[in-house]
């Protein structure tokens, strides 16, 4: 019989305490009708069981910790979990039709999870999920803020992101050396972008490589020297910096971009 789950580091585990704000997380994914739900990385449970309660949600937790694993399947052996890597799983073979996503994430994968979510962003509705208070703040940030990034304008293209609440530290067991926060994400109504979906993702990357450089000179892997026609309404935009720009300015940004595409990149 397991009582615990010794903490392991190199998987990110930090066990919340605080069984309040495991229910809150969990109540945050606001079902109101049965729903396929994914718990990554479930732990010691702690979300799971109230999860488990939502006459709403159709569980199933995937946790690659194998001690977690048979931890859980003597507490919960009614949950359907599956032991695995969730970022290799084949998503496909889970589910046949949409499914939110929610966890406690480990924190040294969690833009990795994110990433993953946008490759299944057309069957995933809903994500809600604990990370470091500081890339919460970066995903949900609108353009301008200091820490806007390549995630924040990813998402923000398909996902409405609202910060929930912060988490102290000390609610964890180990406690992780950062603040944590609670975010949910909702997708919004944009099926597609209006440009190259694929250079749109390489241009925000590319621009957000030099992000305090302007465009002009960030962009130059793609366009080479293109600023000719300077003063030029449609090549103003290269005189700004990533961090100002709307998901809306990186689309126009991408028609311009594959409009002057350098001839080795096309
Ligand atoms: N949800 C629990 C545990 C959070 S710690 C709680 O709130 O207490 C993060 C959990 O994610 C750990 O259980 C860890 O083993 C698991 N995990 C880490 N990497 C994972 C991966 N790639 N796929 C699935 N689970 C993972």
């Amino acid at each position: 019989m397991i009582t615990q789950v010794r903490a392991k580091k190199h998987l990110g585990q930090h066990f919340l305490k605080d069984l309040s704000i495991a229910r809150r997380i969990a109540e945050s994914l606001e079902l109101t009708v049965p729903t396929d739900v994914l718990e990554i990385g479930p732990g010691m449970g702690v979300l799971t069981q109230y999860l488990l309660k939502d006459p709403n949600a159709r569980l199933t937790a995937v946790e690659i910790d194998h001690e977690s694993v048979d931890y859980l399947r003597e507490y919960y052996p009614e949950l359907h979990l599956v032991e695995g890597d969730f970022l290799r799983m084949r998503l496909e073979d889970l589910y046949g039709g949409p499914f939110c996503v929610i966890g406690n994430f480990p924190y040294n994968i969690s833009s990795q999870i994110f990433f993953r979510v946008l490759d299944y962003k057309d069957r995933i509705p809903c994500v809600v999920g604990m990370l470091q208070k500081e890339v919460a703040e970066r995903l949900a940030e609108p353009p301008g803020s200091k820490t806007y990034g390549i995630l924040s304008v990813l998402l923000q293209a398909y996902y409405d992101i609202d910060y929930l609440f912060t988490v102290d530290e000390t609610v964890f067991a180990p406690p992780p050396k950062v603040k944590s926060a609670v975010i949910r994400m909702r997708r919004n109504g944009r099926v597609s972008l209006d440009c190259d979906e694929r250079l749109f993702v390489r241009v925000v990357k590319t621009a957000f490589n030099q992000r305090r450089k302007q465009l002009r000179n960030s962009l130059r892997p793609l366009i080479g020297k293109c600023d000719v026609a300077d003063g030029n309404e449609e090549n103003k935009i290269l005189d700004d910096r990533p961090e100002r720009l709307s998901v809306e300015d990186f689309v126009r940004l991408t028609q311009f971009v594959s409009k002057h595409l350098v001839t080795s990149e096309q």
